[in-house]
């Protein structure tokens, strides 16, 4: 009989964020791959636990993927930690769990840290539509494109970025989304110097060129405000009164059709119509 994935997730700077049933799945487990076995081995040194480490990182998981699966489906049950955080969130698990998936694995995620998700709920930012975006390209082109992709984006955003790459980050984001647009940054987050700088794209800027970015990030943005709706006015009513009198329609018709498709009072339509102030 085949065994199990576990997810696993491990805290995200405060240590006390593992959960019991985490360490009792990571106890149980056959064995552990991990993405830097050796951030792994100090977290299962502080649990007091023993375990086999396999390593499953960016550049082996083609190779090791196939072999966790084989021991998996020789029966063994694997528990999947990334360095911190909710393994398949921006890191390799992803890959494996779309392995297990194909092979009919059963997998099992253990709900716990994730870096994004304790940013949201901090941020200060509307949280009841959001999207996640990851980390942005290191190549200029791409980031460009990822960020246009998202200019009348209306969710409130969330992105991972590390501290040498924000201020090109957020330069890219202001000519996208403009200088005003609000984004909290939330820093080195459950850890001893967790901070939350609520602020706009173009103040950020100037606040990061004088104390230089440092930590760990996660950006949440706000979503582009809702256009305003333009009312019409007396030039929109006329020139919907004279195109309906030119399909055929009496004016008495067509000042009535208008003021329902623009939902405004006939009289106004009517002295629109004649040119006339309402
Ligand atoms: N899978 C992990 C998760 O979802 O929690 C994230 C893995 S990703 C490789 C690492 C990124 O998560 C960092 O570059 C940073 O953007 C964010 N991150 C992780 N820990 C953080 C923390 N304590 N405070 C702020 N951001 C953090």
């Amino acid at each position: 009989m085949a065994g199990m994935l576990y997810l696993v997730p491990t805290p995200i700077g405060n240590l006390g964020d593992i959960s019991i049933r985490a360490r009792q799945t990571l106890e149980a487990a056959d064995f552990i791959a991990a993405e830097d076995t050796r951030v792994t081995l100090k977290l299962l040194n502080h649990l007091g636990i023993k375990k086999s480490l396999v390593s499953y990182y960016e550049h082996n998981k083609t190779f090791k993927g196939s072999q966790i699966l084989e021991r998996i489906l020789a029966g063994e049950t694997c528990a999947l930690v990334s360095d911190a955080g909710s393994p398949a969130i921006s890191d390799p698990g992803e890959d494996l769990v779309k392995q297990c998936a194909q092979a009919g694995i059963t997998v099992c995620a253990i709900p716990g840290p994730c870096a994004a998700i304790t940013a949201l709920s901090i941020s200060g930012q509307s949280t009841g539509r959001f999207c996640f975006e990851g980390f942005l390209s290191m190549s200029k082109k791409s980031r460009r494109e990822h960020l246009d992709s998202l200019r009348d984006e209306k969710r409130t955003m969330i992105f991972y970025e590390a501290p040498h790459k924000l201020m090109n980050t957020l330069e890219d984001m202001t000519q996208v989304f403009g200088a005003d647009r609000p984004i909290s940054f939330c820093r080195e987050l459950t850890k001893l110097h967790e901070q939350v700088l609520r602020t706009t794209l173009g103040e950020a800027i100037a606040y990061y060129t004088e104390n230089p970015p440092k930590g760990e990030f996660v950006l949440v943005v706000a979503g582009a405000p809702e256009a305003e709706k333009q009312l019409p006015t007396s030039t929109d009513a006329a020139a919907r009164v004279e195109a309906l009198m030119e399909q055929g329609l009496s004016r008495k018709d067509a000042v009535k059709q208008t003021a329902q498709e623009l939902n405004l009072p006939k009289n106004a339509v009517y002295a629109a119509a004649l040119g006339e102030e309402a």
